[in-house]
């Protein structure tokens, strides 16, 4: 039996863009959802992985597979669909997974023979065993697995043209960011795989670089934070020699001997979500992400990691309901001004599954609403919403002014003898600094070329009226 596994494209995604960006070719990693599928598949079936991220995949010179599964995130799902009618039209039964596949079942359910809701491993063995009896059913509901009975995923499956390997060592956020929909599909617990486990599986990996790819590497609490530290040390004994990175909180930097171990087992740099500026936007996005940064010196935070080595990526959200014009530059001073190696701004996006979806949902503030095409925008990188105190192109606008001002020659030079002085990783920081600008004025030429820019499709002084993105 072939089964095909398929990570659709989004050429919105300007990360997988690596015709037009040639520095993305260090940004891409494998897509570690599909890898595990693949090793919860019994070896009797020949599986192979096929993602879209790394170019156009001829399909038509494959073979025909038995089954296909698809795996997508929002943003991919247009394309997840358009896939799956096609192998559907050939005879091929569809199967789909994911976040997105979870969310919006009724509408997945339009285009694939079968749903996987939640965490595969609990019920992707009766999917086969179904599928080989012909009695496959529409609809299979994962259960949050057990992490110690997770198995290591197929790194062996996809070749050498990522930059990143990827594992997960941990699932779930206690949280609860209102944008976040990591708590709705992973749950509020907070799930550790077994350290011997995860550090088996980094060695079966042939990257030198590894993305841990968990939400919430530290966790929220001192016994998450202790086994962090497990986790880190026992890296180090394993002489891993892989490079790392990572997302964490703020409060990462609270803690000396956890940064001394991390650096020491290999990480180079951490996604860290500052979310906004300000205390109202903060208080916006949740009260936990807000108790975080409450009462703290930010650039201190961000300096005692930066000490051990570790560069930082700031991310920051715009369109909060508490901000107000001036927020692009406000948001680059304070990347700047907390000392981040990199900005990752965002817009506000109310993502199916998510608290933000339910209440701006229920207010009629979703733009981009012509599903499912419209799913392509739902990157973080396009506004989809009705925001409060912007129109479309008064956000966009803002973004852009944010991105050129963080990105700026002088900036980015500025930094570079800021790393070079203290000798923290200046190559490595040059080279992301002009990877997300690269990609930053990609995504600023789509605002041009939808149209985005102009407040053709959004008039102006027309806030928190209808605004549709027109389908590209
Ligand atoms: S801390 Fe991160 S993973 Fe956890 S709920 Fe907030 S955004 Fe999601």
């Amino acid at each position: 039996m072939r089964l095909y596994l398929l990570n659709p494209g989004n050429s919105l995604v300007s990360l997988a863009n690596v015709a037009q960006s040639r520095w993305n070719r260090y940004r891409i990693w494998k897509p570690l959802g599909l890898l595990t599928v693949a090793a919860l598949t019994p070896r009797d079936w020949e599986v192979r992985i096929l993602d879209e991220n790394l170019g156009a995949v001829d399909y038509a010179s494959l073979p025909r597979p038995d089954l296909v599964g698809i795996s997508a995130f929002t943003s991919q799902a247009p394309r997840a669909y358009e896939l799956a009618d096609s192998f559907r039209q050939q005879g091929v039964p569809v199967i789909m997974g994911g976040i997105h596949a979870t969310m919006c079942q009724a509408e997945a359910s339009r285009h694939v023979d079968s749903i996987v809701t939640g965490e595969a491993e609990t019920v992707w063995e009766t999917v086969l065993e179904d599928f080989r009896h012909g009695r496959l059913r529409s609809l299979y509901q994962g259960e949050y697995a057990d992490m110690a009975a997770t198995p290591a995923a197929r790194h062996d499956l996809l070749g050498g043209r990522y930059a990143f390997g990827s594992v997960q060592t941990t699932r779930g956020c206690p949280l609860r960011c209102g944008f976040c929909s990591v708590s709705s599909f992973n749950g509020y617990r907070y799930r550790q795989r077994p350290i011997d486990r995860v550090v088996e599986e980094f060695q079966s990996i042939a990257e030198k670089w590894v993305l841990v790819v968990d939400d919430n590497l530290i966790g929220t609490g001192p016994a998450h934070r202790e086994r962090a530290k497990d986790l880190f040390r026992a890296m180090i004994r394993a002489g891993l020699r892989k490079r790392w990175i990572g997302q964490v909180t703020i409060d990462f930097a609270d803690d000396e001997e956890l940064l001394s171990l991390a650096s020491r087992s290999g990480c180079q740099g951490v996604f860290i979500g500052f979310e906004s500026p300000s205390p109202e936007g903060l208080a916006e996005i949740g009260a936990s992400k807000a108790k975080l940064s409450s009462g703290r010196d930010i650039r201190d935070s961000v300096e005692r990691i930066r000490r051990h080595n570790l560069l930082v990526v700031g991310s920051f959200i715009l369109g909060l309901d508490a901000d107000v014009p001036g927020i692009g530059r406000r948001v680059a001073e304070a990347a700047s001004q907390y000392g981040v190696d990199m900005l990752n701004a965002l817009f506000l996006t109310p993502l199916p599954g998510t608290r933000l979806w339910e209440q701006m949902h229920e207010s009629k503030r979703i733009a981009a609403a012509d599903f499912p095409q419209d799913w392509r925008y739902y990157t973080l990188g396009y506004p989809t919403a009705r925001y409060k105190h912007f129109t479309t192109a008064e956000l966009v606008a803002e973004m852009i002014q944010c991105e050129r001002l963080f990105y700026s020659s002088g900036r980015i030079l500025r930094r570079l003898c800021n790393n070079v002085l203290r000798w923290r990783r200046p190559l490595l920081s040059l080279v992301a600094n002009l990877s997300y600008r690269k990609n930053a004025r990609i995504t600023h030429r789509n605002y041009r070329a939808l149209g985005l820019d102009t407040e053709t499709a959004a008039p102006s002084g027309c806030r928190g009226t209808p605004q549709t993105i027109p389908n590209a």
